[in-house]
């Protein structure tokens, strides 16, 4: 069976591609020919994992999974949560975004922050969730060279170093994503391995 993973990014995709049932064979956004920007207008993780994945359902007629993700600070009401990307402005700059979530914590005591993602897969009509969080804190300025986004600024409980210090291996296992990741492939080997 084919199924889009809804990313243009080979490495992620590789790297689930050894986890799922041999039977299945996973397609990325390129695979496909899916170069237009599939729009993400829903105020919800959820709501926008599930608009992508069936978008590419929708238009390409394959069965899909689609992620969103967003870091939620609990004194800022869970912001910058869905718009975690463009917090600073459509641009999507990672140190804007920072630097704005920085600024807009000074003088708030309470840094406790999660990232959260949920997958949204489409397969046989149906649309089934699964989600992953991590928790952990913002801390006061960036530490570490590695990762992506807010890595530098997110510590996650239980360590003493930011994402952007830890090592891949360690992010993976306890990150949302990689979390979330699970939830699917399991659902995957339980349900798919022998069609
Ligand atoms: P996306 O839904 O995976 O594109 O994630 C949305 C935004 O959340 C990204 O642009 C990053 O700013 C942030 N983000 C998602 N995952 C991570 C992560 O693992 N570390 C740091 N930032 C992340």
């Amino acid at each position: 069976m084919e199924l889009v993973f809804a990313t243009h990014n080979k490495n992620k995709l590789k790297e689930i591609q050894t986890l799922v049932p041999d039977n299945i064979q996973l397609l990325s956004l390129t695979d496909i020919q899916c170069h237009e920007p599939i729009p993400e207008t829903k105020n919800t993780l959820k709501g926008n994992a599930k608009l992508k994945a069936d978008y590419v359902t929708k238009n390409y007629g394959l069965p899909c999974f689609a992620d969103d993700t967003g870091l939620l600070v609990k004194s800022l009401n869970d912001a910058p949560g869905v718009f975690s990307a463009r917090y600073a402005g459509p641009q999507n700059n990672a140190e804007a975004n920072m630097d704005k979530l920085l600024q807009n914590l000074k003088n708030k005591p309470d840094r406790s922050a999660r990232f959260k993602t949920v997958i949204a897969l489409n397969l046989g009509g149906k649309t089934f969730f699964f989600d992953g969080t991590v928790t952990g804190e913002i801390l006061t300025q960036k530490k570490g060279q590695d990762g992506f986004g807010y890595d530098p600024i997110f510590k996650p409980d239980g360590y003493e170093k930011t994402f952007a210090e830890l090592p891949l291996e360690i992010k993976n296992k306890i990150s949302h994503r990689g979390k979330a990741t699970v939830k699917l492939i399991n659902y995957l080997n339980t349900n798919y391995a022998t069609i």
